[in-house]
């Protein structure tokens, strides 16, 4: 059983009150940071323990918490980034609703470690449980004396405040939150500079994760040095899983980072294998936001090295380099399922939610939809899949955010991969469309 630090108390009935909480030795990380550390101590162990940004981006988040501008007498701010919509991701929605003090928690911790007094938990708008879970919890922590005027006598303030999501995808893009947040509308803006130099208000902040800020409780109780143990290379710690697809077990796992990809999804501590007996077709090991990748390839080894669950470890080339375990968001498709259609979904969702700022990504993933479409309809070209690639190729690099790249890869990736399924769907125009809309089957 790989170890568990951010869940580990998870089945613990009561465990999303105060009370439970703090049997189970909540808000003892608080303590230590404000009474025993100074702020550029939290920093460091944070640093020393290797953590990555859990959001999808894999940034060192002790190196982006050094960034963090710190101009006389300008207010900083935290943003923590709970607009959790990547598709096939709701890990921070399962740790928001069972255990919402241990974010609360990460977020005194972050916010004594950057000098804010004033910090945010900006939630989707969709998620109005989650939102009441948060504002009950805040209450008890602030009755406890762990929030508002010189908490536990240390002589640290630290207002908290939950803001509900403007409804959109793109507002979890941490520049067009912060402009959501300011009350505008939800449009990205042009990086640098980044928000630790100019971010909500103009002034210095650090948006992190749900997952990034709750991870700070088990590194300030046990040291950056401990965390920094868990893990393989640059990968260091837990991360949550959200497993969703065509999974014996879909659900939100804490692996320890490393775990074999092959053992994540075929042994019963994890997905416990591929439903009804089904063979794995394809992995999008990331949320959306990442190339869709054959099982073949997720399941290959090399030079005898099992592919694992790791920042590095589920890149398309395998073992090298990339982020492409993203949000978390492990979607796993069976034999029965169709690449074309699930591809022109996702590029439906991109073109929906695009922002329309830039024209490579307003235009390019509406032209992508189109073409999927008709392919997916029994209406395609033979000259379709080498469109697509080219509109891919168009968007990719060539946008303000990431969006537009977060649309481009899955196109790009599924007729790198599958371009016989697409080419099936050409030739064979009647046939798709009938299985699709039966059963979706190739
Ligand atoms: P990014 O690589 O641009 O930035 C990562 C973080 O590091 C940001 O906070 C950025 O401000 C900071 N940073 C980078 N360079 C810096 C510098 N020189 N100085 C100061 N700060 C610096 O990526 P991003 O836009 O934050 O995130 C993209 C990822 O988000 C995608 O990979 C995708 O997987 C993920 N995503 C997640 C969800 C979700 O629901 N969890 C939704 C959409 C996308
Ligand atoms: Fe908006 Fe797309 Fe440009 Fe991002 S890439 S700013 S979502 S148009």
């Amino acid at each position: 059983m790989g170890r568990k630090l951010l869940l580990e108390h998870i089945n613990v009935p009561g465990i999303n009150t105060l009370e439970v909480y703090r049997q189970k030795g909540g808000y003892a990380a608080m303590e230590k940071a404000l009474k025993t550390l100074t702020p550029d101590e939290v920093v460091e162990e944070v640093k020393k323990s290797g953590l990555r940004g859990r959001g999808g981006a894999g940034f060192p988040t002790g190196m982006k918490w050094s960034f963090l501008a710190k101009p006389e007498g300008v207010p900083r701010y935290l943003v923590c980034n709970a607009d959790e919509s990547e598709p096939g991701t709701f890990k921070d929605r399962y740790l928001m609703t069972h255990i919402p003090h241990l974010l609360i928690e990460g977020m005194i911790i972050a916010s004594f470690a950057l000098g804010a007094k004033t910090s945010y938990i900006y939630v989707r708008g969709e998620m109005m449980a989650q939102i009441r879970i948060l504002e009950r919890a805040i209450a008890e922590a602030k009755n406890a004396g762990f929030l508002g005027k010189n908490i536990l006598g240390t002589g640290y303030d630290l207002e908290l405040y939950v803001q509900p999501g403007g409804g959109a995808y793109i507002c979890g893009e941490e520049t067009a939150l912060i402009e959501s947040l300011e009350g505008k509308r939800g449009n990205p803006r042009i990086k640098p500079p980044f928000p630790a130099i100019a971010g909500l208000y103009g002034c210095p902040t650090v948006v992190n994760n749900v997952e990034s800020i709750a991870a700070t409780v088990p590194i300030i109780r046990d040291g950056g040095d401990e965390y920094a143990k868990i893990g393989v290379g640059r990968s260091t710690g837990t991360k949550l899983i959200s497993a969703g697809g065509n999974l014996v077990k879909p659900g939100v796992y804490e692996i320890e980072l490393g775990v074999p990809v092959e053992e994540f999804i075929y042994s019963d501590e994890y997905c416990g294998g591929i439903a009804n007996g089904k063979r794995l077709k394809a992995v999008v090991a990331g949320g959306s936001s990442v190339p869709i990748l054959p099982a073949n390839l997720i399941l290959k080894t090399i030079e005898g090295n099992a592919r694992v669950m790791s920042y590095e470890g589920l890149s398309e080339g395998g073992f090298v380099s990339g982020t492409m375990m993203g949000s978390g968001g492990f979607i796993a498709f069976d034999e029965d399922q169709c690449i074309v259609r699930n591809t022109w979904n996702f590029t439906r969702f991109y073109h929906h939610e695009s922002c329309g700022q830039c024209s490579p990504c307003r235009e390019g993933t509406g032209w992508m939809e189109k073409v999927l479409h008709r392919l997916e309809m029994g209406h395609g070209k033979m000259s379709d899949m080498d469109l697509l690639v080219d509109v891919s190729k168009k968007i990719e690099g060539n946008t303000i955010c990431p969006l537009g790249d977060a649309a481009a890869w899955p196109v790009a990736s599924a007729i790198r991969h599958f371009r016989d399924e697409f080419e099936w769907h050409v030739t064979n125009g009647a046939e798709a469309v009938s299985r699709n809309y039966g059963l979706a089957h190739y």
